[in-house]
């Protein structure tokens, strides 16, 4: 049953001064609002604040520190950690302003801004930005958690193409921060980025990229093991410009799925490449003719259309998910990802849905250490993802989903991870090394001594703040 009439008194008159909105727990829309993308995750906020701008921040700011509460932003929910009690929840959907400098290669991006949304305007430019794979995920989500992007092993972790961060601080001042006003903070944001403020806007890096050809490419899934041998082969001497994304998938018996695969396990690649498709034909040529082909939807295509090359969900669902960074295999990368493809049939009766992997490498492996709090961290090959699409309100046990993978992975992952692949629960310590996190406290303690703003992904015990979670 949800309270009949307000009861606290600032929240109250917060609702009054906002220009935006704050939905609490006897709004109708509480539900809607308070739920996260992972719809598996029950989260339960003090309220959810839909600021309208940043004279908003700092009211709810105000309001937060009258009553005790903590801030926590939550843009479009993908990542979320499922514990927010205590907290005012953020969404920035109202921060929308996007102003793309074609001269200077550089977008001004609001922080309620979409992936889908940016490349839509960059579409006809010839210039591209660090996008991820799913178009729902807010820029600023993905860049000031690190960022894994298609374009990662041509240009870097995507929070290195962070140039200014723009946010509201614990004092309620909004800031301006670069390399030359904050080196120290710009470092700190560009992977630990939700734990100093509220950011309002970003400005990011463009890319030359007048050329762009990928994706699908769908195999028989009993054609697994050779199809990730062959994407290993490629990818081990490939040029930066080439990712492929690869796995397995338990495609749903749903109308948006083609009839010849709809319902049916399959091995696929996903294919991005800078370049022209020529230029692709000989990289590619190995992997077509390493299994039969179901379906080939590699083309040329625009930045606006990046999204459709994995096609992922959009819709809100209800996942169990599960990552790892792979280091190396002790047997070599054949008889590794062949062990990868027969964990996932192991794991399908107990639901595994998808398995995803990336190949890394390229400008991720050359980044200098000290360029995010991320580079130099991941010494990894292979990022790896695995997820369990709950239907009704079924429940997964996570041990028999991903129990398989991890034996299969016992002893070849690296232990630590980008932000942004963290699953629920987890925290920076699953990202960092001590000396980086005990960094990113240092940060914290200067910026926001009060503990006022907490993230999807706090720091974690042990870290050197003054809190067992940041
Ligand atoms: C289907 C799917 C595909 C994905 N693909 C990729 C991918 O290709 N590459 C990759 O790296 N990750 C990927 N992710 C992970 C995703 O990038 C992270 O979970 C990301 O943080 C989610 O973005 P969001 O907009 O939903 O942020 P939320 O989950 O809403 O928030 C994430 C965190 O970002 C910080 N934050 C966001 N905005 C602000 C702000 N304005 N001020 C301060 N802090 C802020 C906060 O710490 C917050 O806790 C994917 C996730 C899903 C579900």
């Amino acid at each position: 049953m949800t309270p009949a009439s307000p009861s606290d008194p600032v929240l109250n008159d917060l609702v009054d001064a906002l220009d935006g909105r704050l939905v609490r727990a006897y709004d109708e829309d509480w539900d809607s609002a308070r739920a996260p993308w992972n719809l598996a995750i029950d989260q339960r906020p003090v309220a959810v604040a839909y600021p309208a701008g940043p004279e908003d921040l700092r009211r709810i700011l105000s309001a937060a520190r009258a009553d005790g509460h903590r801030v926590t932003v939550q843009p479009r929910g993908h990542g979320p950690a499922g514990d927010v009690s205590g907290c005012i929840l953020v969404r920035t959907s109202a921060f929308d302003e996007i102003v793309i400098d074609e001269r200077r290669r550089v977008a001004r991006v609001g922080s309620g801004v979409s992936w889908g949304a940016l490349l839509a305007r960059l579409d006809g430019s010839g210039l591209v930005a660090l996008a991820g794979s799913n178009p729902d995920v807010s820029v600023a989500g993905l860049l000031l958690g690190g960022g894994h992007s298609w374009f990662s092993r041509w240009r870097g972790i995507a929070a290195c193409s962070i140039r200014a961060v723009e946010l509201v601080d614990a004092t309620g001042e909004l800031r301006r921060v670069t390399a030359e006003s904050d080196p120290e903070l710009l470092w700190a944001l560009r992977g630990a980025g939700g734990l100093f403020g509220i950011v309002t806007a970003l400005e990011i890096d463009l890319y030359p990229a007048p050329d762009l050809f990928g994706g699908t490419i769908v195999f028989p899934a009993s054609a697994a093991e050779a199809v990730f041998a062959s994407v290993a082969t490629i990818m081990a001497d490939a040029p930066p410009e080439l990712s492929i994304f690869f796995g397995l998938i338990n495609l749903p018996d749903i109308e948006q799925v083609p009839p010849p695969l709809r319902g049916q396990t399959v091995a696929n690649a996903e294919v991005v490449f800078v370049g022209t498709a020529e230029d692709a034909a000989p990289l590619l040529a190995p992997l077509l003719a390493s299994a039969p082909v179901l379906a080939d939807g590699t083309r040329p295509f625009t930045i606006g259309h990046l999204a459709e090359v994995a096609a992922e969900p959009i819709e809100p669902a209800a996942t169990l998910e599960w990552t790892a960074a792979i280091t190396s295999f002790a047997g070599g990368d054949e008889a590794g990802l062949g062990a990868l493809a027969r964990a996932f049939r192991e794991a399908t009766p107990a639901g595994l849905t998808v398995l995803g992997i990336r190949a890394l490498g390229g400008a991720v492996a050359e980044q200098g250490a000290d360029a995010t709090a991320v580079a130099g961290r991941l010494d990894a090959r292979y990022l790896a993802f695995a997820g369990s699409f709950l239907t009704g309100q079924g429940h997964a046990d996570p041990e028999a989903v991903f129990g398989p993978l991890r034996r299969a992975l016992a002893g070849s992952t690296l232990g630590l991870t980008l932000p942004t692949y963290l699953t629920t629960g987890q925290d920076l310590t699953h990202s960092f090394t001590p000396e980086t996190l005990e960094r990113l406290a240092s940060v914290k303690r200067r910026l926001d001594p009060d503990r006022i703003f907490t993230s999807n992904r706090p720091l974690g015990p042990g870290s050197g703040s003054s809190s067992d979670t940041d």
